[in-house]
């Protein structure tokens, strides 16, 4: 007998006894309980757990999983994008020390440089570039402020204490890549340099990335995405988007100096940093 008849039962002998004159008989109110699950279940089967996605799958009629599925056929994956096509940046130098000799060499170049009257004039220091000769990251800013002209070295200044963060944050550090600039001579009040000041440097990083041969570069700002793609596409429609300079996968993001006017383009650098990562299996 299920619990469902043994109740009806029970109630109906107490009611036929009180109805018979019988006193002090349990009310049969007193012996309501919850019928739902019971007429829910069947009576010889304990109430189951809730199934998750996965167990009810697993549960369904065997008539269903005894048939095979017919597999659909996968389309072709197709090939990854080559990072460094043979011949985008010449002869590869394998050598560190080589690499570092070959950078010293333009270096002494870039120091007596005076292809432009009004930056060489008004310098200090010419700024080079640093970090790693085999750096596969390379960051390029527009040119040096008046802390990278004093000292000769690029991203100093505030913007270049965001930049360490902005590194750090990544997993990165400035031994790791090479930071540079489009001009290596500070223009005058920190205006943008211009078109022949950009193109009289132009063969020094040119022959700063063949001799680097970054798999990544990082366009810090507009100048740098602009002259690096040779394009005249707004910083904002570059973004978010794999560009390519010979050898190499270019990311756009905003110059850190932006950053220090304009804090709320933050959340933009770490996306894009994010994107940069994601490229060495780093997730941040
Ligand atoms: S900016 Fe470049 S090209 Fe112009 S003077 Fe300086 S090193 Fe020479």
């Amino acid at each position: 007998m299920s619990d469902i008849d043994l109740k009806k039962t029970l109630l109906q002998h107490l009611d036929s006894l009180r109805w018979s004159g019988l006193g002090d008989l349990p009310q049969t109110g007193a012996l309501e309980f919850d019928f739902s699950d019971l007429e829910a279940a069947p009576d010889t089967q304990p109430a189951k757990p809730p199934q998750s996605p996965k167990s009810a799958t697993e549960q369904a009629p065997a008539k269903v999983a005894a048939e095979p599925t017919p597999s659909k056929p996968t389309p072709a994956q197709p090939a990854p994008p080559t990072l460094l096509a043979e011949g985008d940046y010449g002869d590869v130098i394998s050598d560190a020390g080589q690499r570092s000799a070959a950078l010293k060499v333009i270096a002494e170049e870039v120091s007596a440089c005076t292809k432009c009257a009004e930056l060489c004039s008004n310098r200090t220091k010419t700024v080079f570039g640093v970090g790693s000769a085999e750096a596969k990251i390379v960051f390029l800013g527009e040119g040096p402020g008046a802390n990278e002209d004093q000292q000769g070295e690029p991203f100093v200044g505030a913007a270049g204490q965001l930049l360490d963060k902005i590194l750090t944050a990544s997993s990165l550090s400035r031994e790791q890549v090479y930071i540079v600039n489009v001009v290596k001579c500070r223009p005058p009040a920190n205006r943008n340099p211009t078109d022949d000041e950009i193109k009289n440097c132009w063969n020094y990083l040119e022959r700063q990335l063949e001799i680097i041969q970054p798999t990544h570069i990082v366009c810090l700002g507009s100048v740098a995405a602009k002259s690096l793609l040779n394009t005249k596409l707004s910083l904002g429609k570059m973004r978010k988007q794999w560009h390519q300079y010979r050898g190499s996968k270019v990311i756009v993001t905003y110059h850190p100096a932006y950053l220090l006017r304009t804090p709320t383009a933050k959340k933009h650098v770490w996306e894009d940093m994010k994107l940069l990562m994601a490229e060495f299996g780093v997730e941040l």
